[in-house]
């Protein structure tokens, strides 16, 4: 659906608002009291500003034509037909206002078949100013009659009839205008267009530019922004109509009045157009930012679910929340008084280096491929295990006293190792290794979480200081385990 065409109730996004509509409808009414008052002076003569009408008429002739270049882009986007009306009837005002400029500029020439006599130009302001009425009229008619959308493959076949319609159209009045003004009624007399009035062309364009603007109107709430400033500028034109057939003649104060009000009546919509894409441009960017930051939230928010949901998200075993319920509810188990409990916390060695020289991606690699490793066999012996933090692993291992803790570590040690991750860079061996701290408690024997895991923490730390690739126990007297593939060279 087209944006600029439809009405508020239709299209929220081209919504016209009150403001809006309040600023319409007093450029309307200032432009009405302006040309009512000049009226009365409309006969006076003013100086012959030779620039004046070339200026005021390029930039009108630029008007019409940039607007009908926006509303065949609208056409060609929302296919309504309609549409392909309002540009082609731009377009037509375009062609015929340019020609109005060329021959009142003596820019046409003397002879030929497009050659200028006494009546060209005031038969080209009339064509001018009954075509753009009958083109809103037909705009009108179309938009209660034609509400299908153009089928996408017929776009190129409206558009090239369109535009040839309006061309063929403008040289045909220009043509009469030129060649055949003889046969058209005289209308302009020593300067003079009182004619105009008598032979009731002045006024049959008047009735119709007065039947547009009516037309135009109606129905008053249902109009979108393009419908409303177009109202505008059938309004302006009727206004120049009014005042260029009270003027009389060319150079007096109605006269320039009329440019004036012509040259609104083709920038109105322009400018409307032009404001309502600026709008939209602002709203995209918005809209964009606002897309971005729900998304981080969305982001964020699947981080938390995943958290909430004690998974890790990297190595997808348990994370560090459920790790804490876990250990909490094995320190308090009825069993606990009967049964071992040993925990083992591991932490790959040289890791830092890992990332350094490998690439935090690789990295993360390596942390994907030990984590299942690691739970693989803790799974073996009915333990739990999860992502501590960083590159730190813990073991649950209920039911396990410390020598069996200690043959599941050494198991882990191996299994890491079988990985066979290079690590040129560790100095304790060219693969990846992990060093273990494991800490048992009794069957009984009290502790809380805090301690238990600071135990562990600290055999794993002595494993460190001892030279890695090993596991310590913190309650064992014996040495710490090198692993068997380890040389204490390293
Ligand atoms: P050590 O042998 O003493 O344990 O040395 P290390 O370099 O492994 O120890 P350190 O604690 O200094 O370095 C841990 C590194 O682990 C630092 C950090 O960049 C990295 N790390 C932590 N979490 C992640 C992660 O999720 N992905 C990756 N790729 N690296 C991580
Ligand atoms: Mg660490
Ligand atoms: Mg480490």
């Amino acid at each position: 659906m087209n944006i600029l065409f439809y009405n508020d109730s239709q299209d929220q996004l081209f919504h016209i608002s009150p403001r809006q509509r309040r600023v319409a409808l007093a450029v309307a009414l200032i432009m009405a009291f302006l040309t009512l008052a000049a009226l009365f002076f409309a006969g006076t003569k003013l100086p012959v500003m030779s620039a004046f009408f070339p200026v005021l008429g390029a930039w009108g002739v630029m008007g019409d034509v940039l607007t009908s270049f926006i509303l065949f882009n609208q056409f060609r986007s929302s296919r309504i037909f309609p549409l392909l009306l309002l540009a082609c009837t731009f377009l037509l005002t375009g062609i015929l206002s340019l020609f109005y400029l060329l021959s009142l500029t003596g820019m046409l020439p003397l002879s030929g078949l497009f050659a200028s006599g006494s009546q060209t130009a005031v038969w080209l302001w009339c064509f001018w100013h009954s075509c753009f009425p009958l083109g809103i009229l037909l705009f009108m008619g179309s938009l209660h009659f034609n509400k299908k959308i153009i089928d996408r493959r017929l776009l190129p076949r409206y558009l090239f009839s369109g535009t040839t319609a309006v061309l063929l159209i403008g040289v045909l009045l220009l043509a009469l205008a030129t060649a055949g003004q003889d046969k058209l009624p005289v209308l302009i007399e020593d300067g003079n267009y009182r004619r105009l009035i008598e032979t009731a062309v002045g006024p049959a364009i008047w009735a119709l530019c007065a039947l547009a603007s009516v037309c135009s109107v109606f129905p008053y709430k249902k109009r979108g922004v393009l419908r409303v400033w177009l109202s505008v500028a059938v309004f302006a034109f009727l206004l120049g109509v009014t005042l260029s057939l009270a003027a009389g003649e060319r150079y007096t104060l109605g006269w320039y009045g009329a440019r004036i009000d012509s040259l609104i009546a083709s920038t109105v919509v322009l400018l409307s157009i032009i404001s309502e894409v600026n709008k939209l441009f602002v709203r995209l960017r918005r809209q964009h930012e606002e897309l971005e930051e729900s998304q981080q939230a969305l982001e964020s928010a699947n981080e938390q679910l995943k958290e909430l949901s004690g998974i890790d998200s990297l190595t997808r075993i348990a994370n560090r929340r459920k790790f804490d319920e876990v250990l909490k509810q094995e320190l308090n188990a009825p069993q606990r008084a009967k049964e071992h409990l040993s925990l083992l916390m591991i932490d790959i060695d040289f890791f830092k280096a890992y990332n350094d020289h490998y690439g935090h991606l690789g990295g993360d690699m390596v942390l994907r491929s030990v984590a299942p490793r690691l739970e693989a066999e803790a799974l073996a012996h009915f333990g739990f295990t999860a992502r501590y933090g960083g590159e730190e692993f813990a073991i649950i291992l209920p039911g396990h006293s410390e020598l069996e803790a200690e043959q599941i570590a050494e198991l882990m040690l191996e299994s890491v190792r079988s990985l066979a991750i290079p690590h040129q860079y560790s100095d304790v061996s060219d693969q990846i290794t992990i060093s273990i701290g494991g800490c048992t408690l009794r069957p009984g024997e009290k502790s809380n979480a805090h301690d238990f895991i600071g135990r562990a923490d600290e055999a794993l730390y002595r494993a460190k200081h001892e030279g890695r690739a090993r596991f310590v126990f913190a309650n064992s007297a014996r040495d710490s385990c090198l692993h068997p593939f380890e040389t204490t060279s390293h």
